[in-house]
């Protein structure tokens, strides 16, 4: 089975760093159970909105990202099992590329990179799932999809969703796994 596996919001705690990067410049105390939807720059006032949005333009931005729990141990399970890839936007920030190609380096370091995708559009994937949290790109998929929860996600519908990577890991690290289960 061919896998594809998203950074930001995926494996990669990215919306908890834009709120950290906001409490620290703002000296705010801003929670991510604070926010019921949309990105963090919906939620601060108007006037620190740009700063937030300028975060993924600033150096160390995606190098000073948390893993997201669970998320290493249940890729490296994954990809001894299937024929797994990272799929990440990494064309629009042009920092992050190389960014990106850094941090996975640090905490995913069983992933070659060869299995490392660092592109634009992801409709032009063929395989069998991928994993994501912006629908935009699970919509175009042709193959089966989870939609991986995020505040800024709370209000998509049609999609089956997981909220961890304790959930993936019981979808798809299950022996009996078939895609007609997802
Ligand atoms: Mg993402």
């Amino acid at each position: 089975m061919t896998i594809f596996v998203d950074m930001d919001d995926v494996l990669a705690d990215t919306f908890g760093k834009h709120i950290a990067w906001y409490n620290r410049d703002f000296n705010q105390n801003l929670k991510r159970d604070d926010i019921i939807s949309g990105e963090v720059y919906d939620n601060v006032p108007e006037a620190h909105k740009e700063s937030v949005r300028q975060h993924a333009w600033t150096p160390g931005f995606f190098t000073e990202l948390e893993p997201l729990p669970g998320s290493i141990e249940v890729m490296e399970a994954l990809y001894h099992r299937h024929e797994v890839y990272v799929a990440t936007a990494a064309t629009q920030f042009p920092n992050s590329l190389k960014e990106k190609s850094i941090w996975l380096a640090k905490y995913f370091p069983f992933i070659d990179w060869q299995h490392q995708i660092m592109c634009g559009h992801k409709f032009i994937l063929r395989g069998d799932l991928l994993i994501d949290d912006r629908t935009y790109n699970l919509e175009k998929f042709k193959g089966d999809t989870l939609l991986f929860t995020n505040p800024h996600n709370s209000t998509e519908t049609g999609y089956k969703r997981v909220s961890n990577w304790e959930e993936i890991g019981n979808i798809l690290l299950k022996p009996q796994y078939e895609l007609s289960q997802i």
